[in-house]
């Protein structure tokens, strides 16, 4: 069959299946041949593949009987390697006896996503406390069911999971619904691309490429935080993929209504599906972290030797983070195995000394007072003073409260940067917070919310 002959063929086509399935089905296939009597087609997706098999196969071979060529059966493969986002390999194969005709829209277009950790996945999560709520979450989002929420919006500091989970997403998707398609970018590559694509005047085909997505991820998304019209093609893009039922899953390092300068419209709309915030690491998540890490190491090296006790050391020693956390782990192991010797507690505080002393690294009482005056609008000079108003005494009580988890203070030591009060005063005002915290859920967020910033 000719170049020409299948030119013609699509004419006809085109007349007889409509514009719109033409363009969307037809235009992006390849002919790659014909062959006693099987027609071969690749197709840019397993999903393109399976509609156009179930519906156009019929058409395209009554048409081309029409034009006189013997064909009995519509053959169409997609390219084998898939990659994480859709992305299509471009080399075409040698042999292909018809110019394939342009791609006439966006669909079979590889997506300009960032690309996937291989390393995290769901398997090398480890789940516990202080992200079982963003875990679950994330494990409905890769099933690729129905829509329940839109977005999904996890946040939390630095090191804590995010964009572990988001991959974890595009990863399990691939598996589940690879007919899907999945866009994971930073919202720095967002703004990039939507700026590349206004100075080459291509605004029409980021925005067709956009809608065309099914779950879209945008991690790190207080960085288009003050950056105005990013946020308005954002704004867009966003609500027109929520009105076609498509995921989202957002991440930023704070929740929607804190993150300064961003658009009121945005903060509400990133609001009203689930907000899942990742806490800090507990001592249990962190000696889990350690112990899935260190088996993982140890089928790799199997005479890796640590003595008892090392594992739990650091869980209590090292930060929150879990990347520094990783980082403290990986530098132990190469150390010890550079020096060939099992790691013991000496060894490991020999070689994290450092790490050890990072994290030592406490917040002050003054800090704490500054944060806690600035979240209740307070003033600092009350806060520390001798008013016994509500509205000053239970904020100076939250500082006492975070003064006395956070730092290494004795009670008269606290007292003293209260303003000379008595030891017994900080113990009752830290009482009356752990009282009130089990029932006062505002009360609790407010604590978090500071331990978090204060933390970070
Ligand atoms: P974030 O995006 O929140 O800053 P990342 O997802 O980049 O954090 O995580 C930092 C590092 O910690 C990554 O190497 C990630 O694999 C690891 N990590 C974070 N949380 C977990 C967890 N629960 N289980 C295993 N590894 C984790
Ligand atoms: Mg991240």
């Amino acid at each position: 069959m000719t170049d020409d002959t299948w030119g013609r063929v699509c004419d006809e086509l085109q007349k007889s299946v409509g514009q719109n399935n033409f363009t969307t089905w037809i235009a992006p296939l390849e002919l790659i041949n014909l062959e006693d009597g099987i027609v071969s087609f690749r197709a840019p997706t397993k999903f393109m593949r399976d509609w156009v098999s179930r519906n156009f196969a019929e058409p395209i071979l009554s048409e081309l009987r029409r034009a006189g060529v013997s064909a009995e059966r519509v053959d169409i493969s997609v390219p084998l390697r898939q990659v994480a986002n859709g992305a299509k390999p471009a080399a075409k194969p040698a042999a292909m006896p018809v110019k394939p005709r342009k791609p006439a829209r966006a669909e079979s277009e590889p997506l300009p996503g960032a690309p996937l950790d291989a390393r995290f996945t769901f398997d090398s999560f480890v789940v516990g406390k202080p992200n079982e709520l963003a875990h679950a979450a994330a494990k409905r989002v890769a099933e690729g069911g129905p829509v329940t929420f839109n977005p999904l919006f996890l946040y939390g500091g630095v090191g804590l999971g995010k964009t572990h989970l988001m991959h974890a997403i595009a990863h399990e998707l691939q598996v589940q619904r690879p007919d899907l398609r999945v866009l994971y970018l930073s919202a720095e590559q967002f703004m990039y691309r939507f700026i590349q694509a206004l100075r080459d005047k291509q605004i029409m085909d980021f925005k067709e490429m956009f809608r065309s997505i099914d779950v879209l991820m945008v991690d790190d998304v207080q960085f288009i935080a003050g950056k105005e019209s990013t946020q308005e093609e954002f704004f867009h893009t966003f609500n027109a993929l929520v009105d076609q039922g498509k995921q989202i899953v957002i991440s930023a390092d704070r929740a929607p209504g804190e993150i300064k300068d961003l658009e009121e419209r945005i903060k509400s709309r990133l609001s009203c599906g689930l907000v899942v915030d990742l806490h800090p690491t507990d001592y249990e998540l962190r000696l889990g972290i350690l112990q899935t890490k260190t088996d993982a190491y140890r089928t790799e090296y199997p005479d890796l030797q640590i003595a008892p006790g090392v594992l739990e050391f650091i869980a209590h020693r090292i930060s929150s983070n879990v990347r520094i956390l990783e980082g403290a782990l990986t530098r132990l192991f190469a150390y010890a195995s550079l020096i060939g010797r099992e790691i013991t507690m000496d060894l490991a505080q020999e070689c994290l000394k450092d790490q050890l002393r990072q994290s030592e690294r406490k917040v002050t009482v003054e800090e704490i007072q500054r944060k806690v005056a600035e979240h209740y609008n307070v003033r600092l000079s009350d806060l520390v003073g001798p008013k016994r108003l509500r509205a000053i005494a239970r904020p100076r009580q939250v500082a006492m409260f975070l003064a006395k988890s956070l730092t290494t203070r004795s009670l008269p030591d606290i007292g003293r940067r209260f303003g000379g009060r008595d030891h017994t005063t900080i113990m009752h005002g830290i009482r009356k917070i752990e009282e009130l915290r089990a029932t006062d859920s505002q009360l609790a967020e407010d604590i978090e919310l500071l331990r978090r910033l204060l933390e970070s």
